[in-house]
């Protein structure tokens, strides 16, 4: 009910206001085919071994960042010029004041995307009404997940927030970061059975990328070449309809 409560007032004036930790402008690789401003918003639970924002994992308005208010007088000018507002993170779902936030970039006219690991499976309920896309980043079998993120049951939220994705109707992509010490062949193939089963049809690997990762398990070296065999990667795009292997 508090959610709910929040939801009510305007996001511009809200007493502790959303901690914001980076801000850029213009992307237009953030939302599949839409001109976007990305909102990083601080806090998250997990630790992820190829975290590239570690600096965001603390629930803290960033020195040097715009103000959540600052960046919607920014979005007034806007109008007409931008299609939407993405926000990622960190986990933006750690942000309380999220759903309201979505629902006045909506009411300014823009579309209003989300990046998530879904650890906070209530919040994003109160979000999906105001949610035009999602990318929605699965680490690996549900089961599994504290080999990726270090904190145990974390794959149990995830699950529940995919699958309130799933139901809701918003457009959205599921994509999974691939490392060789975190995710052989095997696992790929079962992960992907999973998501295929809950009924997810827009999947993509994301090759992991070791600049800017302080990782013992991962080190620094690119992917070895021939991760994932061929054979593997064209069983997995059998089982979508949309998938693509991402190199960045
Ligand atoms: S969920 Fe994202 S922000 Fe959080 S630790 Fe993992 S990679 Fe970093």
């Amino acid at each position: 009910m508090a959610e709910a409560a929040t939801v009510a007032h305007h996001s511009r004036d809200l007493p502790n206001p959303p901690k914001i930790g980076g801000f850029v402008p213009f992307s237009s690789c953030d939302y599949p085919g839409e001109l976007a401003c990305v909102v990083f918003l601080a806090g998250c639970p997990w630790r992820c071994h190829y975290c590239h924002n570690p600096h965001l994992q603390a629930r803290k308005q960033v020195p040097g960042v715009p103000v959540w208010a600052e960046i919607l007088v920014w979005l007034e000018q806007r109008r007409g010029l931008l299609d939407a507002v993405v926000f990622c993170g960190g986990e933006p779902l750690a942000e309380k004041h999220l759903p309201a936030m979505l629902r006045d970039v909506q009411a300014m006219g823009f579309k209003a995307a989300l990046h998530t690991g879904g650890a906070y499976p209530a919040r994003l309920a109160h979000c999906l009404p105001y949610l035009d896309w999602v990318g929605f980043d699965v680490k690996t079998g549900f089961a599994d997940y504290l080999q990726v993120t270090l904190v145990p049951r974390s794959g149990d939220p995830a699950r529940t927030s995919l699958q309130q994705l799933i139901e809701s109707g918003v457009a959205y992509e599921c994509r999974t970061t691939i490392h060789p010490q975190l995710h052989d062949d095997a696992a790929l193939l079962a992960l992907t059975d999973t998501l295929a089963g809950l009924g997810v049809r827009d999947y993509a690997l994301q090759r992991y990328r070791p600049q800017g990762v302080e990782s013992a398990l991962l080190g620094s070296n690119p992917l070895p070449a021939g991760y994932p065999a061929a054979e593997t990667v064209a069983e997995i795009a059998g089982k979508f309809a949309r998938f693509c292997v991402r190199n960045d």
